[in-house]
């Protein structure tokens, strides 16, 4: 058996019942994605918009694609036909926008808002109150074609351990405040995406639901 087999194997047999695998596949050749969807692996993500568009067409229609990086506003046209989730949303120009495509194309599309909570300097991901003032506008109550499923967020990239536990904690209470305060109705809002290869078992005893993971399954990328 080839290592990403093993890899896989290893990875996905060590996620509790509820956590579903989300196979980084970013920089990794095709036929590596191959061995992991012939030992079963359907759900994939990738974070660059022609590498996706390029890897979805030549592989099988049955792979879930998920778009877990920064998407930019002009990219959303090329994806909005086939993705199945948009993991990183952080501002209601995004939201429209993959609305407007989505509706285009007669889909409704799955995201997850991104938070920003990691102490680490990033653009990306919004705070708990941007948050909280996106979903208060309420103008996305408006938006047919796009599904609010859920949180993603990356912990600081560190190795103590309780930093990260105390971050996932964050987005976890943080999902229960806005369970209850906008989607008590609305059951499809469920995921919480966090962990990643050198954090997933962490993510998993945090109330992840997706874990999203590469290099533990395919090796180290080459950029
Ligand atoms: C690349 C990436 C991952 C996977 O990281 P690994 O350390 O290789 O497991 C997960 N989430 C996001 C958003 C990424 O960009």
């Amino acid at each position: 058996m080839t290592d990403i087999r093993k890899n896989l194997r290893h990875v996905a047999g060590s996620l509790p019942p509820g956590v579903r695998l989300v196979a980084v596949s970013k920089y990794h050749p095709q036929e590596s994605i191959m061995e992991a969807y012939e030992e079963g692996q359907r759900v994939f993500g990738e974070s660059h918009e022609q590498e996706l568009s390029k890897k979805a067409a030549a592989l099988p229609g049955d792979i879930e694609w998920h778009f877990i990086g920064h998407l930019q506003t002009n990219k959303v046209r090329f994806i909005a036909p086939y993705i199945s989730m948009i993991e990183a949303v952080d501002s209601m120009r995004l939201l429209k926008e993959i609305n407007k495509q989505a509706a285009r194309c007669g889909r409704v599309i799955k995201v997850l808002l991104e938070l920003h909570i990691a102490e680490e300097e990033t653009k990306y991901g919004l705070t708990l109150d941007e948050c909280r003032k996106l979903l208060d506008d309420g103008e996305w109550r408006m938006l047919t074609h796009v599904q609010i499923c859920g949180l993603m967020m990356m912990a600081s990239y560190v190795d103590d351990q309780e930093q990260i536990r105390r971050e996932m904690m964050v987005a976890a209470d943080f999902f229960d405040e806005l369970k209850s305060r906008y989607f008590a109705d609305d059951s499809a809002f469920c995921e919480r995406s966090w962990g990643m290869s050198h954090d997933y078992p962490i993510a998993c005893e945090c109330r992840s639901t997706m874990v999203r993971v590469g290099t533990s399954i395919f090796g180290e990328r080459v950029y």
